[in-house]
């Protein structure tokens, strides 16, 4: 067979995770809760499903569960979206991007995409001919540099990706970030894909924003967010995606001959924790704010300098006082020697910075977290 994706292996994901099941380590590597889901949502998964709704939801999402997603974006952005015309419930936030880029790319489109790059946008972009185009940010703080965004710009530019509050960095877009996007994409007629899926993990006060709270710019844009990071259920792969009228029925043309539909009882299950219990949305930026200081705190006496993290619940720490190795090598030996596992930032670059700097994961329980900072302490 001809690949289609020649220099794509297993992703880094799958690697580190699985390495971590080979060496005991603790893993703080591929994104995903230890602890529980709330008990509440997990009840109503199996209620629903003894109810027996457990055929195929409608295949733009259930309408209850789509309402409760425009309740949500009016709430935390104030724009109004219509649920039967604006909203797509998808199997994951991997899918609505991937739906997404499917939608918006043609043969030669360029795609401006920001490194560190979550590692799906890329193999989505060139399997419909599309070309990446990389813009690459910087330790210490990621931050984007708008003029190089506007130079980057050719007639062929289609898209841009961007991905607030960002992953791996922690780099959360500020007001004039999200001014300076909107201004681009509409002088230019670009497509924005935003990527939210961490958009209720924004830590120090800091004003929760969105591309749905600019108006130029969400009449352009698909935005993207994920159930499994704001409820703790990444396994259920549930997320949506969120675009005008016009964009949502390119969209579902390629959405139904993905997958058609996503899971129904859990479908149900999130519109009954939007609808009854939305504080553990509004509480989950203090929930990981604790977290984040906690872990940082368990670090301070170790030789890991940790990076400014404003929202995520990743935390990048600079080795450089403790090995020379390659970022990729040293995941490999923390791992093995010292049973912590953590992803390598390298990957995420077209051109890989010469910076020693690698990914924690501290959506973990507190005992999890303890245990992993005695290890990285005695390093
Ligand atoms: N985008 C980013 C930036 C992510 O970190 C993730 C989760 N790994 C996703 C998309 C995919 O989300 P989901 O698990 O809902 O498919
Ligand atoms: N989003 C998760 C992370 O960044 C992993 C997702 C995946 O395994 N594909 O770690």
């Amino acid at each position: 067979l001809k690949s289609k994706l020649p220099g794509v292996g297993t992703t880094i994901f799958s690697q580190m995770s699985q390495l971590a099941t080979e060496q005991q380590a603790i893993n703080l590597s591929q994104g995903f809760p230890d602890f529980p889901a709330s008990p509440q949502l997990v009840s109503a998964l199996a209620q629903y499903s003894a109810q027996g709704l457990n055929q195929y939801a409608p295949m733009p999402g259930v309408m209850a569960l789509r309402e409760q997603i425009a309740a949500l974006v009016q709430h935390c952005y104030g724009r109004i979206i219509c649920p039967a015309a604006e909203i797509t419930v998808t199997s994951g936030a991997t899918e609505a991007l991937f739906v997404a880029i499917g939608a918006t790319v043609n043969p030669g489109d360029e795609v401006i995409i920001f490194d560190p790059a979550y590692d799906s946008y890329a193999p989505a972009i060139a399997l419909n001919g599309g070309k990446a185009v990389h813009i690459a940010l910087h330790a210490p703080d990621y931050r984007v540099n708008w003029q190089q965004v506007a130079d980057a710009i050719t007639a062929r530019t289609r898209l841009i990706i961007v991905n607030s509050p960002h992953n791996p960095s922690g780099m959360v877009f500020s007001h004039s970030d999200w001014l300076a996007l909107q201004q681009l994409v509409a002088a230019h007629n670009l497509y924005c894909i935003s990527d939210e899926v961490y958009e209720h993990m924004v830590f120090d006060g800091a004003m929760q924003l969105s591309a749905n709270g600019f108006s130029e710019l969400a009449a352009r844009s698909f935005i993207v967010s994920s159930f499994g990071k704001t409820f703790h259920v990444t396994g259920w792969k549930l997320g949506y995606c969120v675009a005008p009228a016009a964009l949502t029925a390119e969209f579902h043309k390629i959405h139904q001959y993905v997958t058609f539909s996503s899971f129904t009882p859990a479908q149900y299950a999130i519109a009954d924790m939007l609808k009854l219990h939305s504080e553990q949305v509004r509480s989950l930026a203090a929930f990981y704010q604790q977290k984040r200081d906690s872990f940082a705190t368990l670090l301070a006496n170790s030789r890991f300098k940790l990076l400014s993290c404003q929202g995520t619940y990743f935390q990048l720490a600079d080795y450089s006082a403790i090995s020379e190795l390659d970022d990729v090598a040293f995941c490999r030996w923390l791992a093995t020697e010292h049973k912590v596992a953590a992803i390598p930032l390298s990957v995420f670059y077209q051109t890989p910075p010469q910076s020693r700097i690698i990914r924690f994961c501290f959506a973990k329980q507190q005992s999890t977290l303890e245990a992993a900072a005695e290890a990285l302490c005695q390093i």
